[in-house]
């Protein structure tokens, strides 16, 4: 690891190390999913159980807005280490709350259609936004646990990890990690930025002495920049969505309407929530996890990182550092150290 960039500073307690002590957090894998993601499944997990969990055996929740059937839940309990927990989501949490003109919901999903916006016309991805938003970290099975690892079908984990991440997150103070970063798609988020900083004008008291609102915002907070965490990873702390701030945002989110009059991605959501809430130092970029959720890789730079970490992946399709990412920009406004040839993959 010597020459992995802006980590000397960090306690890692390696897996391979003789002192190893095995001490875990309470924490757990999440992953929502339907019946039909199974076979895209199986391969992810098989990744992230090769690369990471077989080490440590963290538990796995799956959350599902209908009952899974047994032949997914024999088959990921076989693929997994840990205590694998099946659960299905409260109506209240996947449907239309009263307030929202089915109409006007309607209108949208069609004018979003003409205009070709990324699931645009969809009713359930709206239903998925607004959970994975609001509900997913109320469902009773994560009450037992302080960390959770988001994880998607059709994601691949690159890397070796010899350490254990949950315990990263604790020993160093840090509440939001995540891999990629990216600009989200205007249209689908108009009046996202003016309902937050209306929200804001209600509750100064939210916002976190040492934030990080120059990552999402270049103006001073006058408009959103577009740049969020891409939430289909996510190494975070539940307090982060437990928090009276978080869960006063989410209500005010949640009357606005634009989960469905619009198409809010829980994305810029969490993103801007845990840039506003969170002091800066809590915020962590996991540049030695090698990730691919379609169709973005991080692949590590650094070669004797990726090497170390026998990274099975290459490096001159990895995103970080490109012109779309916002990721090089989480490093200016923090003044982290960038990997030494980051501009050879601008
Ligand atoms: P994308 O990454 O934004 O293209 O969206 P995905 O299709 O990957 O969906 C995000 C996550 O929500 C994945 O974990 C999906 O398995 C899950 N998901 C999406 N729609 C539904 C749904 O209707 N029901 C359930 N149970 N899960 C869903
Ligand atoms: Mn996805």
């Amino acid at each position: 690891y010597s020459s992995k960039y802006d980590d000397d500073k960090y306690n890692y307690v390696k897996y391979s190390i003789p002192e190893y002590d095995g001490k875990k957090v309470k924490a757990t894998f999440v992953t929502l999913a339907r019946n039909s993601d199974l076979y895209k499944l199986v391969a992810t997990v098989k990744s992230v159980e090769d690369r990471f969990n077989s080490k440590f055996q963290y538990d796995w929740i799956f959350l599902n807005d209908e009952e899974f059937s047994e032949d997914f839940k024999k088959t990921m309990t076989a693929f997994i280490s840990g205590e694998t927990k099946f659960g299905v989501i409260p109506k209240e949490h996947w449907s239309f709350p009263s307030w929202i003109d089915q109409d006007r919901a309607k209108k949208v999903r069609e004018e979003m259609k003409e205009k070709k916006i990324i699931y645009g016309d969809s009713v359930s991805y709206r239903h998925m936004c607004r959970f994975e938003s609001g509900f997913f970290w109320r469902h009773p099975l994560l009450d037992d646990y302080e960390y959770y690892w988001r994880v998607e079908p059709d994601t691949k984990m690159y890397c070796d990890i010899d350490y254990d991440v949950f315990r990263f997150m604790k020993d160093n103070k840090k509440r939001y990690g995540f891999t990629i970063s990216i600009k989200e798609f205007v249209s689908t988020i108009p009046t996202l930025w003016e309902t937050t900083t209306d929200f804001l004008s209600l509750h100064p008291e939210y916002i976190a002495e040492n934030n990080m609102l120059d990552f999402v915002s270049n103006d001073g907070g006058l408009s959103y920049n577009l740049c969020h965490f891409w939430s289909n990873f996510e190494i975070a702390d539940l307090s982060v969505w437990r928090s009276k701030a978080y869960v006063d945002y989410f209500d005010y989110l949640d009357k606005a309407g634009g989960f469905f009059y619009e198409r809010w991605g829980d994305a810029p959501v969490h993103s801007i929530a845990a840039s506003l809430f969170l002091n800066r130092e809590e915020i962590h970029h996991f540049g030695d996890l090698g990730y691919y959720h379609p169709p973005y890789h991080q692949c590590p730079v650094d070669d004797n990182l990726r090497l170390t970490n026998k990274c099975g992946c290459v490096p001159k399709k990895d995103f970080t550092w490109r012109g779309y990412s916002c990721t090089r920009k989480f490093y200016d406004v923090n003044k982290l150290k960038k990997p030494a040839n980051w501009e050879d993959f601008k």
